[in-house]
């Protein structure tokens, strides 16, 4: 057999793979079957060591960069050039799943062990990373680790972050022995690949084995004020008031209607409601509301603020309220390197493995690593389409396909001797 044909037959041990799954799934297990591994928590900083400790054992070398986030590197033959790195997060939702971020991590493990049982030497070196905060539930913003190693956000100010206790970030990760620097940290990097689970219901659905992910949903975040005038419940006819609620009831239900207007791509939530005064016999005077608006195109979220702009003044008109709205966050999607997304469905076709493209409504670090490298997703089917919830499940073929498809692209990346 030549070296070729032999590496094509490479595969990882589903057995092992499943195993470090179950293992780790105890760090920070909730009694309803998901995770509550919180960024930095002591679960959290079980879960490190424990990959950690898979690390050492093999012999590859650990480092840990300033804002906590770990990369393990096994070497490649050529160790100047710059490595190809496999990542994703270890930390969980509060009432979180098991698969979510820990399913790219310990695919990634497996990557590793599977290359290192057959004796295959790569070109570059492999490195596997774990990102610090990816879910953004006890730091905010989300996603944090791996903007700071990208550089899309400052490293003292991400230190300087406080849960709600008033604990920093950067005294967590001392605490948990996880502040680390950036000696033998890889800075430039020649590919970036993610596995992860899709988070969403339609590789399920159509029996699809891999999701080619090309690119990320631009998210757009409003904040709309609603201003009425309050009053007594039972004094105040019907005819005579400006209930703000009533008002803020109609944006709501607009909003949930733009898709059908602009885009069945469009993804347009109102997901907060305070209302004041909040009391069952006072009519409301103020409501403020959150939308969260996405898309994978920049011109269609342009048609979607204005279509807001819009509705909010057509319901402040027929309401008698004031309504304002307020951009609060704007993040453009993403859209992964044409080369770097190509290499991952030719590996799915060439493992016999069924594929479609797919646009990730939600965000990954994978978002910040296209800043600076070539970069891809492979998503796997998720049970129901349900994350972020304890009854986040996959199927143990699902996660082998998943890491298979990581093994080859990673290896097709690390044997490749041009940038
Ligand atoms: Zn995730």
């Amino acid at each position: 057999m030549t070296e070729k044909t032999c590496e094509s037959a490479l595969a990882v041990d589903s057995e092992r793979l499943w195993n470090s799954l179950r293992e780790v799934s105890a760090f920070g297990a909730t009694p309803g079957g998901g995770l509550d591994r919180l960024a930095l928590g002591d679960h959290d900083r079980a879960a490190r060591d424990h990959l950690v400790a898979a690390a050492r054992e093999r012999g590859w070398a650990v480092a840990v960069d300033p804002v906590g986030n770990v990369f393990v590197t096994r070497q490649g033959t050529e160790p100047d050039l710059p490595p190809v790195l496999i990542g994703s997060h270890l930390d969980s939702q509060p009432l979180g799943g098991r698969y979510d971020g820990t399913y790219g991590v310990h695919a990634g493990l497996e990557v590793l062990r599977a290359l290192d049982d057959a004796g295959v030497a790569t070109r570059r070196s492999l490195v596997l990373a774990d990102w610090t905060n990816e879910e953004g539930s006890r730091f905010s913003p989300s996603m944090l680790g791996s903007a700071v190693y990208s550089g899309a956000h400052d490293l003292d100010a991400a230190l300087a972050r406080t849960d709600t206790s008033g604990a920093t970030l950067g005294g967590e990760l001392a605490r948990i022995g996880y502040a680390g620097a950036w000696g033998g940290v890889p800075r430039r990097l020649h590919r970036a690949l993610e596995v992860h689970i899709e988070q969403g219901p339609v590789l399920e659905a159509e029996g699809v084995d891999i999701g080619v992910v090309t690119g990320v949903y631009g998210i757009r975040w409003y904040d709309v004020s609603v201003r009425g005038e309050g009053g007594h419940s039972g004094t105040t006819p019907m005819a005579l008031r400006r209930d703000a609620l009533v008002a803020a009831g109609a944006v709501v239900r607009a909003v949930s209607e733009l898709a059908d207007r602009l885009s069945p791509e469009l993804r347009a939530t109102t997901g907060e409601i305070v209302v004041s005064p909040n009391s069952r016999n006072s009519i409301p005077g103020s409501v403020r509301l959150a939308l969260d608006v996405r898309h994978p195109e920049d011109a269609v979220l342009d048609r979607a603020e204005r279509a807001l702009e819009e509705l909010t003044a057509d319901v402040a008109r027929a309401t008698g309220t004031e309504v304002t709205i307020e951009p609060v966050l704007s993040q453009p999607p993403t859209v992964f390197d044409p080369r770097a997304v190509a290499g991952v469905r030719a590996v799915a076709e060439r493992l016999g493995l069924s594929n479609r493209d797919l646009v990730s409504g939600a965000g990954h670090d994978s978002v910040h690593l296209a800043r600076v490298t070539p970069t891809a997703m492979i998503f796997i089917p998720c049970v129901g389409g349900i994350s972020h919830h304890e009854s986040e499940d996959i199927r143990h073929q699902w996660a082998v396909d998943g890491a298979n498809a990581l093994l080859h692209a990673a290896l097709d990346a690390a044997q490749e001797s041009e940038d």
